[in-house]
């Protein structure tokens, strides 16, 4: 069987995200320095209409060990309260997370939200729709593979969303689940063929999804609705690339965290992203 190192399996991932930009001008964004900031704050000003895409997990909140715990503490709702009051400003939430979770979390604070990568919409408090049309025959056929990596890699387990299925290894032993991870890669790659659907390497998350569905998907419908002078996109993980890449080069794009990005922007950690979304609440 054909063997992945990470780095290779990763830089394959971020080169068949996207060819036809210019990967010679990929993964260099600038820290966010204070004056950066400065000016897109005067930029935020300035807006007459205004799109927000933020990501969830490891970029407002914190991991946590159980997924289900990762919940909102009351700063980010206040947070979020103060930028969804903002006028001319549309927010969303834009997560791989499962609706179930996002609207027990969100759906009565009324917050715009696109789950799952873009299969499902949310807004203004109301149930949610379909974004994308999915089939999800194929779940049934990586179901069980990811079962027996289960049985043979004690913490991890599996999350079963509506169209997508995702193997989580951050409770086992590091290096035991990197390889494991490293291992059901090249499983799948064998199996997955000529079935429109891919694999996501996120943060010690194996995502197995279809391939017509992304955040860079959703967000670009998102952009297309109305005439926004003022995108801002934020994320920490692979998932959130395509938002960065398909977004206008206008765009303001963030990557938290300082692994290689086609962000132009990278911040270091959660409480600076709080620290940099308040900013813009201050009007
Ligand atoms: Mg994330």
């Amino acid at each position: 069987m054909e063997r992945y190192n990470v780095e290779v399996w990763a830089n394959e991932f971020m080169n068949a995200l996207q060819e036809k930009k210019d990967l010679g001008k990929a993964f260099i964004s600038e820290k966010m320095s204070s004056g950066i900031l400065s000016s897109i704050e005067n930029d935020y000003q300035k807006s007459k209409k205004r799109l927000l895409f933020l990501d969830y997990d490891g970029t407002l909140a914190g991991f946590h060990k159980d997924p289900q715990k990762a919940s909102p503490d009351e700063e980010l709702y206040d947070l979020l309260d103060a930028l969804n009051k903002q006028e001319n400003t549309t927010v969303f939430l834009i997560s791989g997370r499962d609706k179930q979770t996002f609207g027990r979390w969100f759906l009565p604070k009324k917050y715009n939200m696109i789950v799952e990568h873009g299969v499902w919409i949310s807004r203004n408090g109301n149930e949610f729709k379909m974004l994308e049309q999915v089939k999800g025959e194929w779940m049934g056929k990586i179901k069980p593979v990811l079962e027996s990596f289960v049985d043979r890699t004690p913490g991890s387990f599996i999350e079963e969303k509506n169209y997508s299925l995702a193997w989580h290894y951050r409770n086992t032993d590091p290096d035991f689940g990197d390889k494991r991870a490293t291992e059901l890669n090249t499983v799948l790659r064998s199996l997955i063929g000529n079935d429109d659907i891919s694999v996501l390497n996120g943060n010690k998350v194996m995502e197995i999804k279809n391939s017509n569905v992304n955040k860079g998907r959703a967000a670009t419908r998102m952009l297309s609705e109305d005439d926004y002078d003022f995108v801002f996109a934020i994320g920490d993980d692979w998932t959130d690339e395509f938002m960065f890449q398909e977004l206008p080069d206008s765009a303001i794009t963030v990557k938290v965290g300082l692994k290689k990005t086609h962000a132009k922007y990278h911040v270091e950690n959660t409480a600076r992203v709080r620290q940099l979304l308040k900013r813009f609440t201050k009007s």
